[in-house]
């Protein structure tokens, strides 16, 4: 279960956060827990969890390791600061930041050789999904950005399906409708990188997950965990995601 912050909460908000957080989240063995701070606010969050299975992870990562990129942070920072997983490719950084699958392809390779888990993040938009295209959309995010991972690459990834129309507008896809997106995006592993690989990969769900719609969506079998973006800034809410 992660949950990415976007440009949300201060060093000081993200200590208060998990003062709350961490006792609800005590019994959580059933799940992994990752929430994505900004940049600013990893380190507070690394010694908020500290001791406990919550871990932490970047919004993004840069492709290169080093050099003039003004505004980018490396793997190696990210790493420098205890954080564990990194965000890549998510539809914000693509719709506002021109992120496209061969730079997502990038920075998850950056992400993988820096020794952080890259959750990647894939979805179509409203009127791809309105002109029948998901499927299209769907696939070509895959072989354009995933599949030019090796085996040995993809099997650190987590994959986060999220519809762009179901990001921070209240819509939710329904559990049907993520779940048949997730069948395609699976598909698309079988193919690539075989049965083992697509049995094993996990795909997170994220648009629009709310307490009250969790239950659902991971009543489906397709669906491994959720992305969470609104809904992980409460600390209760989140926790009673997690808590599902
Ligand atoms: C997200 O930021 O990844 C996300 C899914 O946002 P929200 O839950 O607010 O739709």
């Amino acid at each position: 279960m992660a949950g990415n912050w976007k440009m949300y909460k201060t060093p000081a908000d993200t200590t208060q956060f998990f003062e709350k957080f961490r006792p609800l989240a005590a019994n959580s063995e059933h799940c992994e827990i990752v929430i994505c701070p900004p940049f600013t606010s990893l380190a507070a969050a690394v010694d908020a969890v500290r001791g406990t299975r919550i871990r932490v992870g970047a919004q993004n990562i840069a492709w290169a390791k080093e050099g003039a990129f003004t505004g980018e942070i490396s793997g190696a920072m990210i790493t420098a600061v205890g954080a564990t997983h990194a965000i890549v490719g998510h539809s914000e950084r693509r719709q506002y930041f021109n992120e496209t699958d061969e730079t997502v392809l990038k920075r998850t390779q950056a992400a993988l050789e820096a020794g952080l888990a890259p959750i990647v993040c894939v979805g179509e938009r409203l009127e791809e999904r309105e002109s029948g295209n998901t499927e299209a959309v769907l696939v070509a995010q895959f072989q354009k950005g995933i599949a030019g991972l090796s085996e040995l690459q993809f099997a650190k990834i987590v994959i986060a399906y999220e519809p762009v129309w179901a990001i921070g507008t209240g819509k939710t896809a329904t559990p049907e409708i993520a779940a048949d997106a997730h069948r395609t995006i699976r598909a698309q592993v079988r193919e690539k990188y075989g049965k083992d690989a697509a049995d094993a990969v996990r795909i997170l769900y994220g648009g629009s997950v709310k307490p009250d719609n969790v239950k659902a969506l991971m009543a489906q079998p397709e669906i491994d965990g959720t992305l969470v973006g609104g809904a992980s800034l409460d600390a209760v809410g989140f926790a009673s995601i997690v808590n599902f």
